[in-house]
């Protein structure tokens, strides 16, 4: 396999979430992260979950990554059946999670161990168009520590990038970012976003963020975990996240939060 065939686009997925439950037994009690919760989502659409601290939106996410089962309920990928983590699906989460001992190039190749077909130079070419892709070619080189928490994110998002997945899915990827770093990534993953034609499952408890960056805004609501609403959003893209009409639109979804009782720890 080439280089160039390695970074042609492949198709979007699809994903099906259909009537999905699941509960999680603590010292405390059992607690229904998610309860009974549909959701599909188109090819290639970027789609936004939304809702307070622990209304199950990570449960949910790793359900479609695989890392979890469902109790009932079943989750398909383009039409197979979810049964474990794949490199169709990679994942992004608030904390970085990089090798330390690696350099930002050693990361992002070691996500293409999942890419046994490719040669060591093939894997060093790819690594390389995804720094690129990310901003980060002047680091290709450097030491994860001597990077800020926002370039830390970048190498990261190279790294979920690395295996060309139909999906990537992120966990507040953004959450532990400053204001001015988060509005040049949010800028950023649109533009990484209509590149490379991914479906992008996109957690966050930040409403703005949400109406910035989802076609969809799906809103949940806790104890149980459930779908409480959803908003469509068309404001033309690129979109800036301080813009009149992007702020309008987070208006209307807070109300909605609080019209479902669940404002609380929702930033607005
Ligand atoms: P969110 O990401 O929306 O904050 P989570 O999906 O992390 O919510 O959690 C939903 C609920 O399930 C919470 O009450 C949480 O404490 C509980 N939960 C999640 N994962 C586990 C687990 N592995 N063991 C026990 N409880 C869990
Ligand atoms: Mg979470």
């Amino acid at each position: 396999m080439s280089v160039t065939d390695e970074l042609q686009n492949i198709a979007p997925a699809k994903l099906i979430v259909e009537g999905v439950s699941k509960t999680f037994s603590s010292r405390s009690g059992k607690v229904q992260a998610l309860d009974n919760v549909s959701l599909e989502v188109g090819e290639g659409e970027f789609v936004c979950l939304v809702g307070p601290s622990g209304c199950g939106k990570s449960t949910l996410l790793n359900l479609i990554a695989g890392l979890e089962k469902p109790d009932s309920g079943r989750l398909l990928a383009n039409g197979n059946p979810v049964n474990g983590p794949g490199r169709d699906r990679m994942v992004m989460f608030q904390e970085h999670a990089l090798f330390p001992w690696l350099d930002v190039t050693g990361n992002v190749m070691f996500s293409l161990r999942l890419k046994p077909g490719l040669t060591e130079k093939e894997r060093q070419d790819v690594a390389a168009y995804y720094l690129k892709l990310v901003g980060l070619e002047r680091f290709a080189h450097s030491n994860i520590h001597e990077l800020s928490g926002g370039m830390k994110q970048r190498v990261a998002l190279a790294r979920a990038l690395a295996p060309n997945p139909r999906v990537l899915l992120m966990d507040e990827p953004f959450a532990a970012l400053d204001a001015m770093t988060r509005e040049q990534l949010y800028t950023d993953i649109q533009r990484i976003w209509a590149a490379r034609k991914k479906t992008i499952i996109f957690v966050t408890h930040n409403v703005r963020e949400a109406v910035c960056l989802g076609d969809r805004v799906v809103l949940f609501s806790r104890n149980p975990g459930r779908i409480r609403e959803q908003f469509k959003v068309e404001l033309p893209r690129p979109r800036d996240i301080n813009s009149v009409e992007l702020a309008a639109h987070s208006t209307e979804i807070t109300r909605a939060l609080k019209s479902h009782h669940v404002a609380q720890e929702v930033a607005e």
